[in-house]
């Protein structure tokens, strides 16, 4: 049997694929990335999607969708989820995706994890790719899991850098901030300062982290959009610049001009540095108006 891959979304290397990949080729079967001249050549076709505004008007209707940017309920079958991961489809990887757990114990109502994977539960480790120059730990709340501590012996055990996707600041402890830095990290640790409600517990968190890693390897995310002022989300933005971490705004709509602009100013580093907010969004406005913005 003949296997396609649609790849709608080429910046993502998409485990799914490679479990799919898997799955088929120990069957006997080949695996190949589809195209529209070849699409009759197939005998079954795979459509994977993590983004909801990834366009999917060109996928053919007679292919088998799925993946959060689908439907946030949709599923691999268990067979195929609890197999390895074939790297081997993207040649051009070289790194390995790890998840020590899935799930997580909160439920922010704009996040699709706990609908998605439910309450977090350890899972085994599965393989690294054979290229690897770093493992992106890709748990969603790595410290809530009950075995972060072997999680941590594994990663310290493998050697390679680290790029950790989630880190909880609210309910970071001392001693999970001392192992952190004992890790080679790859990027920056990323967390994240949602909603302003939860400042005490944010800069406590921070305070505890610093003592062990320095401000400028961490990097926070900025929920904007959701329920928070045009006057909070900047307090929070500020505050984290004032303590010399690294914020990163995420806005819920990229299509509102506030949340696109406040984005842009404060994700692109160059303008962060030498603007302030103020004169940045005069700026977009003076151009929205002259008819030579983002809404013309
Ligand atoms: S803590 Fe993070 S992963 Fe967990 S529900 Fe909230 S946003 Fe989602």
């Amino acid at each position: 049997m003949k296997v396609g891959l649609i790849d709608i979304e080429p910046k993502i290397f998409n485990t799914a694929y490679m479990q799919i990949a898997t799955y088929y080729k120990r069957q006997g079967d080949i695996v190949e990335w589809w195209s529209p001249i070849t699409h009759r050549q197939f005998d079954v076709v795979f459509c994977s999607s993590l983004f909801d505004y990834t366009d999917k008007s060109d996928v053919p209707r007679d292919v088998i969708c799925g993946g959060t940017g689908f439907d946030v309920h949709s599923r691999l079958s268990r067979a195929i989820e609890n197999c390895n991961l074939d790297y081997s489809i993207y040649p051009e990887c070289r790194k390995s995706f790890l998840w020590f757990s899935r799930g997580c114990p909160r439920k922010c109502p704009w996040c699709v994890v706990p609908e998605k994977e439910g309450p977090i539960h350890p899972v085994p480790v599965k393989n690294l790719n054979p290229l690897t120059e770093y493992v992106v730990v890709c748990d969603n709340n790595f410290f809530a899991n009950p075995e972060w501590a072997e999680a941590i012996n594994c990663l310290r055990s493998l050697k390679f850098p680290c790029d950790f996707q989630g880190i909880d600041i609210r309910i970071i402890k001392e001693i999970q901030a001392y192992r952190l830095s004992q890790l080679r990290h790859f990027k920056r640790i990323k967390f994240a300062w949602d909603v302003t409600g939860d400042e005490q517990k944010v800069l406590a968190g921070i305070k505890c982290l610093v003592k062990y890693i320095k401000p400028y390897q961490l990097m926070c995310y900025v929920l904007i959009g959701y329920a928070s002022t045009k006057e909070e989300d900047l307090y929070r933005v500020e505050t984290l610049r004032n303590l010399g971490i690294d914020p990163f705004v995420m806005p819920i709509d990229r299509k509102d001009l506030y949340q696109r602009s406040l984005a842009r100013y404060v994700n692109n580093k160059k303008i962060f540095k030498t603007a302030t907010w103020s004169n940045y969004r005069q700026r977009v406005l003076k151009q929205e108006e002259a008819g030579c913005g983002w809404k013309s």
